[in-house]
């Protein structure tokens, strides 16, 4: 038995449209799994519905759903169960940023990142987790960040969400361990992506001095996260619950 195998399986991924969750989503749907992909922008859904790999897998559906809104979420997730019968896999990949110092943030922005990228986990998770439960089974993967172990002067609300994401993926994995649903967190090093795109014009040197950390020597590209989430998404994971793993090209470590 291929304990990677994802066959049969049905995967949400939340931001499923660009950046790292769409590099997750080709990835699931090349192991075999029937994605779904969420998103706010419809023409980045529909270029990525449009996507086939060389072998012809593609992305099953895609629904709009705004992780900060409770109603969205409810009703995008029942119609997806409802659709495919079930979901085996939730990736809460949606996130933002906004960088500045902590004293020039407005509340209105401090509550719009811990919205997204905290509360969107837990409002995704706790909507889906009747559905996992009634199975027997269920994998959630949140993705984190280097900010959710260290600290960085410009990304006081995301740093702090990206932190709350390390601590809620204990409580529900603990929570929820006797429903044989497994959590666990990604925690994705330097990726080129849009939320990363504006770094190198904006502040070369911190560009710079982050590129000189990484002991890979190369910033990650969203398909550098797909051997993590197939493991996590996997029977290969089954007794793995809780953990933070990082996949940063040794960033971490140095
Ligand atoms: P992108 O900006 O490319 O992607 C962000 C995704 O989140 C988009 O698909 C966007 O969809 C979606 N999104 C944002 N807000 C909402 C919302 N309220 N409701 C639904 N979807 C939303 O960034 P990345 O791919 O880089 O980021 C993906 C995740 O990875 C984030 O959680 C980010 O914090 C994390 N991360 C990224 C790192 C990096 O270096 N790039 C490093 C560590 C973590 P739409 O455009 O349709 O709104």
């Amino acid at each position: 038995m291929d304990n990677f195998n994802l066959t049969s399986k049905v995967a949400l991924i939340t931001g499923g449209n660009g950046g790292i969750g769409l590099g997750i989503a080709k990835g699931l749907a090349i192991a075999g799994a029937t994605v779904i992909i969420t998103g706010r922008n419809n023409s980045k859904i529909s270029s990525a519905l449009s996507w086939k790999s060389p072998t012809n897998k593609s992305l099953a559906s895609a629904i709009n759903m705004d992780v900060t809104d409770e109603k969205s979420i409810v009703e995008g997730i029942q119609s997806i169960a409802s659709q495919f019968g079930k979901i085996d896999i939730l990736v809460n990949n949606a996130g933002m940023n906004i960088r500045k110092s902590p004293e020039e943030y407005t509340l209105a922005e401090w509550n719009s990142i811990i919205s997204t990228n905290l509360t969107g986990v837990f409002l995704c998770s706790q909507k889906i987790y009747p559905v996992m439960a009634s199975a027997g089974h269920g994998k959630i993967i949140n993705i984190g960040s280097m900010t959710s172990v260290l600290g960085i002067g410009v990304t006081a609300p995301y740093s702090s969400s990206k932190g709350g994401v390390v601590q809620l993926t204990k409580s529900l994995a603990l929570a929820w361990a006797k429903d044989n649903i497994q959590v666990n967190t990604i925690l994705p090093g330097w990726i080129e992506t849009d939320l990363t795109a504006s770094l190198q014009a904006t502040d070369p040197m911190r560009y710079s001095s982050i590129t000189n950390r990484i002991p890979a020597q190369r910033w990650g590209q969203p398909d550098d996260l797909v051997g993590a989430a197939i493991f996590l998404s996997s029977k290969a994971s089954d007794y793995v619950t809780g953990i933070s793993l990082p996949v940063d090209g040794g960033y971490l470590s140095s």
